[in-house]
This record gives C-alpha cells, structure tokens and sequence, in this order.
C-alpha cells in the first residue's frame, strides 16, 4: 500500500511524491524528465524569501472541523495564520448557518525557557483547558518547529491524560521545518483524520460522495450537480462534523475539487477501505468537469445519467463561452498557483482563450501517491505549444520580474499575497481564491466575465502603479528571475 496508517506521521511530500519546490524550464521538459520512472532533483536558492509552513496548512484544515478543537504547541507566532482561519471560519458559519463563534484553538505559547526546559507541562495544560473550555468531539495537537525540535514527548502526554479527556486527542506532525512543501502539512492533517477519527464501515451509503474540498463555497451547484444523478456530497474537511468524519469510509467514492489536496486522503480511502478516488483532472472548466463528473460516473455506475447531465450543462453555457472566447481573443497571462490549479489553469484558461506566457507552480509533485503524474499536468503537456515554467514556493521576487519583462495582459494567483505585486505593477490581477473558482460550465463562464470586467476596467492598478514605489532595484530586473536557482545538477 501507498499510504501506510499504522505510523503516527504522514511522510513529507518530497520523500513520498518527489515533491520540488526549485525549476525552471519548460512545462514539456518537466514532464519527460519525471515520467516513466524518471525523477528530477530538486534545485536549490541560495537567496529565498519567507513562505508558508505546513503547519498553516494543517490548521486551515482542522480548524474549521465544526465540533473539534486545537491545541497548537508552539510559540504564538506560530499561531498568527489563526487570525485567518478564524476569518473563514466565521463566514463559512454564517452561510451554513451554524451560529457565530470564534474557532477552537489554543496556542501553548511556548517561550525561550521551555525550549530548555521542556514544554511538556504546557501542552498538558492546553490540552486540558481546550477540553474545559470547549467541550469538543476531538482534539488534534498540531506541532510546530520548536516542540519538534526539542522533541516534547506529544504522544507521552496524551497518553497521561487518560480518562481526563475523555475524546480522541490526536498529535499532527507539521513542524514547518519537517518539509519545504507546505502542502505537507495537509497530509498531516488527512493522516491525523484517518488514524484518530475515521471508523471502519459499518452500512455501505452507495449514494455518498466525500467532497474533499477547502471553504466549500459552491455546496448549493456540487449538489444540484450531484442531486441530478442520484447522488449525495459530503463536504470534508472544513465544516464537517466529528461523527460526519468517522463515517467516510462508508461513502461510494471520494472526488476532490483540488488534486493537491485530495491525493493522500483520497488514495488512503481506497486502500484502506475500498472507497474509489477519482482521478482525472480537477472539475474546472469545460473539460476538467466533464471528465470528472465521468470518472464519478464509472465509480458509482451512473455514465448514462452522467452523459445526459453534461449535455444539458454544456447547452445552457456554450454560447456564453463562445462570446467570452470573442472578447478575450489576444490577451496574455501569467499564472501562479499551487500545482494542482496551476496544471488545472493552464486548461481553464485554454477554454477561454487566452494565451499564457508563463506558469508558476508553487511546488510540483512528481507522482501523486497512487503513482501516477498529476493528469493536468499531462493534458497541458500535451498540447502542441510548450510553455515557460517554473517551480517555487511563492517566491515572490521571482514572479516580479517575470511579471516585470512579460509584461502580461492578466496575472493569475491563488493567493492575493502574490497578486498585489502584479497589481503594483499595473498589470490586472485576478485572484483566483475561492477554489470553486471556473469549477463546472457554469463556473467558467461567471470566470470568463468576472475576467472581462477586470480587464475592462484598468483604473485600480493603472492608479496603483502611479504611486507605488517597489522595492526591487534596476539591478534586479536586468537579471534572469532564476539566477538564485542552482540548476547544475538534475
Ligand atoms: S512551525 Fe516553524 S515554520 Fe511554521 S510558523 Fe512555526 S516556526 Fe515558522
């Protein structure tokens, strides 16, 4: 088996999927040198600026399960991303309707002498009160690079507690230091679900499909979508319940919205229980749902509805999409984005038709853990014409320069950290954060206008560009954007 359950941590993506976070090349030559058995060496910088960690990432996750808690043994800076869970947390509440309250969560705020001394005292402590305060139906101890570090025995104090917390209390190794790959941290997260949460199947549900998904802001189109063919979601892991979490092991088959994050839960699922993953290309644009509403089909036995679903989503769209083709024809971009939306992307904005000049992928996984390349990734290389490529996590010195000699029509991110440096620039930033963003015909069409009214109205970053002064230097930009990337050796 890919995915082993019976140890206390998920692997990091490097060693389990040859995960880089350093290339630059082509999108065509990155494929050929990682297919077939083939594996690329990571190149390294010797200049990089701050990213995210894994331990963000685990807690975007868990901290919006909607009856657990958190405790996260590390010092409070480590915590400063809590500010932004909670955020979420309060809109994803207020649309489901769940009652206003802040996210569960207590830092142990680990300080210079329990690096010395230990902070075992401490977490015990958290522990406790996150019991006492919130009463949840589970606890996950997320981890940072200090408790790593010092190797606070996190498994020996839960262990003490015994019948004084009387729900599963389950340790999460993220330590940010553990894995270039922030994505790590959400198989951290999955690892912890899977091992302290998840029950063997008790009464198969053949109508069932575990959504894996981040906010789920679409729930309403995912289960029309899924109501048009007898089918149910179940969107996990945000906003789930506990007693939600334990029973995916009895759904009919697990679809993601995000390769990325779905592969370790999704490939563990199978493995484990029997539960199908779904893996074609993410569900966006014309392409990418069809073929994944079709790989759904062919789990649950459903292609004929299936067929008939897609014929009347691609009639009620089509023209749409013809005129946005029309009144995009000849614009440029640049995209930036974690590898599964940046390989997704490259197709999205095919359909649309706009060329794009460049793409950055925030790491790239050179298999996902059932073993195979990403199929974006292989559809995009597929087409006639290659493209410039790179390989980085977020950094954003690079993409100021690309952006600064491409000089595109559009940039593309995920992450709006990144867009307002396109924007600063004067360049059209679409930030493309909600990861529903082009799912489905429907989707790509409301993108394709949100896209046109972006470019049509220029006055924001025409304005921003006359008034900011950025910090990088004449000197900067004469160089090639990857002149920090030792690339000797592949
Ligand atoms: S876990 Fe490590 S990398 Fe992550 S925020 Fe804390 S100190 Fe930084």
């Amino acid at each position: 088996m890919a995915i082993n359950l019976d140890i206390s941590e998920a692997p990091i993506r490097e060693s389990r999927l040859g995960a880089i976070t350093g290339y630059s090349g082509t999108l065509k030559d990155l494929v050929a040198r990682t297919g077939c058995g083939a594996t690329i060496k990571n190149c390294e910088r010797t200049f990089s600026q701050t990213s995210s960690c894994s331990s963000g990432c685990a807690q975007t996750l868990l901290a919006n399960i909607a009856d657990a808690a958190i405790v996260n043994h590390a010092p409070i800076g480590c915590a400063g991303d809590t500010v932004y869970h909670n955020i979420a947390n309060h809109y994803g509440r207020f649309y489901r309707e769940l009652g206003n309250r802040n996210i569960q969560l207590i830092n142990t705020n680990m300080e210079e002498s329990d690096t010395v001394f230990g902070g075992n005292e401490k977490l015990r402590d958290g522990i406790l009160e996150a019991w006492r305060r919130f009463s949840p139906k589970a606890i996950f101890v997320t981890t940072s690079c200090a408790s790593g570090i010092i190797g606070d025995d996190i498994k020996g104090v839960i262990s003490e507690l015994g019948d004084d917390v009387p729900v599963p209390v389950i340790p999460v190794s993220c330590e940010g230091f553990r894995s270039k790959v922030w994505a790590s941290g959400f198989d951290a997260a999955f690892h912890a679900v899977l091992t302290g949460i998840v029950k063997p199947p008790r009464q198969k549900q053949p109508n069932l499909v575990n959504m894996v998904n981040f906010r789920g802001s679409a729930r309403d189109y995912v289960r029309r979508l899924f109501g048009e063919i007898g089918l149910e979601p179940r969107f996990i892991v945000p906003f789930a319940t506990v007693e939600e979490l334990e029973t995916i092991s009895e759904a009919a088959v697990t679809a993601t919205v995000c390769t990325t994050l779905g592969s370790y839960i999704g490939t563990a699922l199978e493995e484990q229980y029997g539960v199908p993953y779904v893996k074609t290309i993410p569900p966006h644009g014309f392409v990418g749902i069809e073929a994944w509403l079709r790989g759904i089909g062919a789990a649950v036995g459903k292609q004929a509805d299936v067929e008939q679903l897609i014929e009347r989503e691609r009639a009620a769209t089509s023209a749409d999409l013809e005129e946005i083709r029309r009144r995009l024809k000849g614009k440029r971009a640049v995209l930036g984005m974690g590898p599964s939306y940046a390989q997704s992307y490259l197709g999205v904005l095919d359909e649309l038709g706009i060329e794009v000049l460049h793409a950055a992928s925030w790491h790239y996984d050179q298999q996902y853990d059932y073993g195979e390349q990403p199929p974006a990734i292989l559809r995009a290389a597929s087409r006639e014409k290659d493209i410039s490529f790179s390989v980085g996590d977020q950094q954003l010195y690079e993409i100021g320069n690309t952006l600064s000699r491409l000089k595109p029509d559009i940039y593309f991110s995920r992450h709006p950290g990144s867009s307002v440096w396109a924007a600063k620039l004067g360049i059209t930033a679409v930030p493309v954060i909600d990861e529903y963003t082009a799912f489905g015909h429907h989707g790509l069409v409301n993108f394709g206008w949100r896209i046109i009214d972006a470019v049509t109205n220029r006055n924001f970053v025409n304005r921003l560009a006359g008034w900011v002064k950025l910090p990088y230097s004449s000197w900067w930009y004469e160089q090639d954007p990857y002149s920090f990337l030792e690339r000797g050796e592949v």
